[in-house]
This record gives structure tokens, C-alpha cells and sequence, in this order.
């Protein structure tokens, strides 16, 4: 089983992430604030494909788990916690909805 990050059906399912989300002007689901499409890939609020549950404590299929838009900082700061405890460490009017 791999978790390589460059695995095909991994790179699929975040391109459709990406496309959705874009279509629907989806925002951040960690911080409820809007995607910077058009930033560099590697900038703080460009999109990234946030794992609902964190690949590192979800098994070796965590990789094609749920994914969930969000900005690559917030999925950074985020790290191996779950939505809940991250949520929980955020200043209450930073909360973003869970639904988007
Ligand atoms: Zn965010």
C-alpha cells in the first residue's frame, strides 16, 4: 500500500476536490476564509486538500480518505489532529462551519 502523495487515484480525487470547490467558491472548511485560487501553489492561503481524517493516524488507507478544501496553512497548523481538536484551539469567532 502506498501513501505516496504523487499516487494517481490520491492526484485524481484532489483535482476534483480543487474543481468543485472552485465551481462553488467553497471557502476554507478550518477557517471559513476564501481560497486564494490564483496565489502561488506554495503560498500560505493557496488551496490545499485537507484530509477530514489526518492521513498520519488513519491507516494505510488514509491517503483516499475525505478530502476537505482548505488553505495550505491551515491544513499545515492542523497537522495529525482531528477537525475537532483543531477547531477546538481556534479563537471562537475564527470557527469555520463544518458544511461548506
Ligand atoms: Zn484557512
Amino acid at each position: 500500500m502506498t501513501t505516496e502523495r504523487t499516487h494517481r487515484r490520491y492526484r485524481e480525487a484532489k483535482a476534483r476536490l480543487f474543481a468543485r470547490a472552485r465551481a462553488t467558491d467553497a471557502a476554507c472548511h478550518l477557517c471559513g476564509e476564501p481560497i486564494a485560487w490564483d496565489a502561488d501553489p506554495n503560498s500560505n492561503y493557496a488551496p490545499s486538500a485537507d484530509h477530514a481524517d489526518a492521513v498520519a493516524t488513519s491507516g494505510p488507507n488514509g491517503l483516499f480518505g475525505r478530502l476537505l478544501i482548505s488553505h495550505r496553512l491551515c491544513n499545515s497548523r492542523r497537522g495529525s489532529k482531528t477537525v475537532e481538536d483543531y477547531l477546538a484551539t481556534q479563537p471562537q469567532d475564527a470557527r469555520p462551519t463544518l458544511v461548506w
